[in-house]
């Protein structure tokens, strides 16, 4: 059960957040995840029409070369790279130390970059190669976290990797991750919206002052929870003259956390990010951050938990029983 942490309004109203590393990250950014064949026009619209700058994506995606497309032809539209933020992640069969790097390579490669602005562990367990889901005996291996986070230290050095960072951790998980931690997470990705708020994480995050990004903002897609027709969020959009999107994506906002909203629809791309200079009240936004039913969408069953052979047995068991 969530506790009942109402974190209190932010008063400004930021464009970007300052990282531990001193980087900043783009308050909004666009995220990648099930664009499928419209990514490469998605994210274009998304940088150059409607001006984000910040772009979220993963080779579990299946769509990098898509994003790749998209930054280049921006690029020649006239952004620079150096103004763009880009996200990716090493997925979980890549999560051992000898395939970090590559991993990393890949992801440049595809992209056409030559580094990333942040890389993120993109869950905290090690499948093997081509394990099924729900995984089969054998599939999930053994996570050397602390030899994984060393060759991320590493791409930092390097120059490979602006900014490194966390997914889909628990504090449990945080904790152990920060008694070795050389560099600091920079970034902590996390399922965060106002059906699933994650406070004791949030805060944890910032007592840390590990910066956090809410994923899944409007409550994702396909299976997901419908956070757009949600009564609270629908009320508090018709009084402010706001979509519900909106709503959502400032309501992260004045949480604290920087936002990585979805679409494939330009008119939703330019939508979600008109959040700036205007502000949910504190009554709305009171509302909005105590919705009783609180739920995780991406709770990682179909890709972790096997009832019968372990070594993740239900999802509490992923989530450190925390939840
Ligand atoms: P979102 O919460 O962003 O919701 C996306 C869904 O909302 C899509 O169905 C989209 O439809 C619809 N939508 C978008 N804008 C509007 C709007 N203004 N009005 C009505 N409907 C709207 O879901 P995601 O799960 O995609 O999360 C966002 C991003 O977070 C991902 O794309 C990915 O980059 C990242 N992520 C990271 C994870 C991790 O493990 N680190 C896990 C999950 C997500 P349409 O496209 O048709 O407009």
């Amino acid at each position: 059960m969530a506790q009942a942490t109402v974190n209190r309004p932010q008063e400004e109203d930021t464009k970007s957040f300052r990282l531990l590393s001193g980087h900043t990250i783009p308050a909004v950014g666009f995220g990648t995840w099930r664009s499928g064949a419209e990514a490469t026009n998605s994210v274009f619209t998304a940088i150059v029409e409607a001006g984000y700058r910040h772009v979220d994506t993963a080779p579990e995606y299946g769509i990098e070369e898509e994003v790749g497309h998209a930054l280049q032809a921006s690029m020649r539209a006239g952004v620079e790279r150096k103004d763009l933020f880009v996200t990716s992640k090493p997925w979980c069969s890549d999560l051992s130390p000898d395939r970090v790097r590559t991993a990393l390579k890949n992801s440049l490669e595809m992209l056409q970059l030559d580094y990333l602005d942040l890389y993120l562990i993109h869950w905290p367990f090690h499948l093997k190669q081509g394990a099924s889901k729900p995984p089969k005996p054998g599939d999930v291996l053994e996570f050397d976290m602390e030899g994984v986070w060393r060759e991320m230290e590493k791409l930092v050095k390097d120059n490979l990797v602006k900014d490194i960072g966390i997914c889909n951790f628990t504090i449990n998980k945080l904790q152990k991750l920060l008694r070795f931690a050389q560099t600091m997470p920079s970034v902590c990705q996390m399922e965060m919206h106002p059906g699933w708020r994650n406070d004791k994480m949030l805060d944890f995050c910032m007592e840390n002052g590990i910066h956090v990004t809410a994923y899944s903002p409007l409550g994702s897609s396909e299976g997901g929870r419908d956070m757009i027709h949600d009564q609270t969020v629908e009320i508090v959009a018709k009084k402010l003259n706001k979509s519900p999107g909106q709503v959502l994506v400032k309501w992260g906002l004045q949480r604290g956390t920087s936002v990585i909203p979805k679409s494939s629809h330009p008119e939703r791309i330019k939508e979600n990010i008109k959040v700036f200079g205007w502000q949910i009240p504190e009554q709305d936004f009171i509302a909005l951050s105590t919705i009783l039913e609180q739920k995780r969408v991406l709770d990682g069953a179909d890709l972790f938990v096997s009832k019968s052979c372990g070594p993740f047995k239900s999802v509490a068991d992923l989530w450190d029983d925390e939840d």
